[in-house]
């Protein structure tokens, strides 16, 4: 439920509002907005009967949110949210960043490298795992701690924000220290201790779609998130498993327009994962971005062939750089802009 102030209700008002729904029991969360402060009901899973506070000093409506989650819903923010994990680099606005990097960290070189060649052919932020969700144990499971020293100092190379993956509670306390932003990888979507533990880190998180989540299973993630109080959430799509082994997955567009629709948070799209083949990637990164992505994500390898992981998903340094000016044509098109690289720090 969130009960909606009128534009001259006072403290007062909005305290009694705030007391009233304690006492019935539940928590009540002043939420101050551009147009409207409103006042929203958590700590309940069914209808609230509002009742009581539709006729109180300084209401203007009570609206029952009809949706399981409640914070990242619309109905309870209805502008869009804006995630800012670096000076100047924010998703959800009119501008689209584009995240890229390799599969993994492998060593200083690759990663260095790839940093240099995704932003100088226009990429925002550097993506790559330190440690690695492998479907087995005997694959490459990442360089851990060492893999972020190294993607530190890719950062202070480039000036990229750096996107990695955190796979436990420990973990993500670590990839805190050194991450610009924590990804939650699609087989870790429903591990509620994570999440709950992200949210209390309160850094900004890339939360992805399980592969085999509904919708709405993954806005209900992203609730556990926003529940510790941490808004900053990015959604990301990266296809679901289906019968057709053409494709890794099946990338599922759709939900780009439907999360715009139900929730106030951003969603990216990752056509690497999606598809799993190299030659698919350009395509589907494109039609991401008609669709209404946020933003990409997309796998770039200096060596493809040599990749420790994903490399048959990888982009060549080339193929990326003559997407991003493609990009930019299609985000013109449908009035948007993909954001510019950081200014640089050091080099
Ligand atoms: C990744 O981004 O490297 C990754 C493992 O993705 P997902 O969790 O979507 O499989
Ligand atoms: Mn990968």
């Amino acid at each position: 439920m969130l009960v909606v102030m009128r534009h001259n209700a006072t403290k007062a008002d909005v305290d009694a509002v705030v007391r009233v729904i304690g006492e019935m029991g539940y928590q009540a969360q002043a939420l101050p907005g551009a147009q409207r402060t409103a006042v929203g009901v958590v700590g309940n899973d069914g209808r609230v009967d509002g009742s009581r506070i539709e006729g109180m000093s300084g209401v203007s409506e009570v609206i029952h949110v009809s949706q399981p989650y409640k914070q990242v819903s619309r109905e309870w923010r209805p502008e869009s949210s804006i995630v800012t994990i670096a000076p100047g680099v924010s998703f959800g606005g009119d501008e689209i960043q584009i995240i890229a990097g390799p599969c993994s960290v492998e060593n200083e070189r690759q990663i260095v490298s790839a940093a240099q060649l995704v932003r100088d052919a226009g990429a925002t932020a550097l993506r790559g795992g330190a440690f690695k969700p492998r479907s087995s144990p005997y694959s490459f499971q990442g360089l851990g701690k060492k893999g972020l020293e190294l993607l530190a100092l890719a950062r202070q190379e480039t000036g990229l924000p750096i996107v990695t993956e955190a796979m436990d509670e420990e973990g993500a306390h670590l990839v805190a220290e050194f991450a610009d932003c924590i990804q939650i990888g699609a087989r870790n979507m429903q591990n509620y201790s994570l999440l709950k533990a992200v949210g209390k880190i309160g850094k900004p998180v890339l939360l992805k779609r399980g592969m085999a989540a509904t919708i709405n299973d993954l806005l209900l993630s992203a609730e556990y998130i926003l529940a510790e109080g941490n808004d900053q959430v990015i959604l990301c799509e990266r296809g679901v498993r289906s019968f057709d082994p053409a494709t890794r997955n099946l990338f599922d567009l759709t939900a780009i327009p439907i999360v715009h629709k139900l929730s106030h948070l951003p969603i990216i799209a990752d056509p690497s994962h999606g598809t799993g083949l190299r030659d698919k990637v350009t395509p589907m990164a494109r039609a991401s971005l008609a669709a209404g992505a946020d933003g990409l994500m997309i796998e770039v390898h200096p060596t493809p062939e040599r990749a420790m992981s994903d490399g048959g998903q990888s982009l060549f340094p080339e193929q990326f750089a003559e997407l991003v000016p493609q990009l930019r044509l299609i985000a013109d098109a449908i009035g948007r802009k993909i954001a510019r690289p950081p200014a640089h720090a050091a080099r």
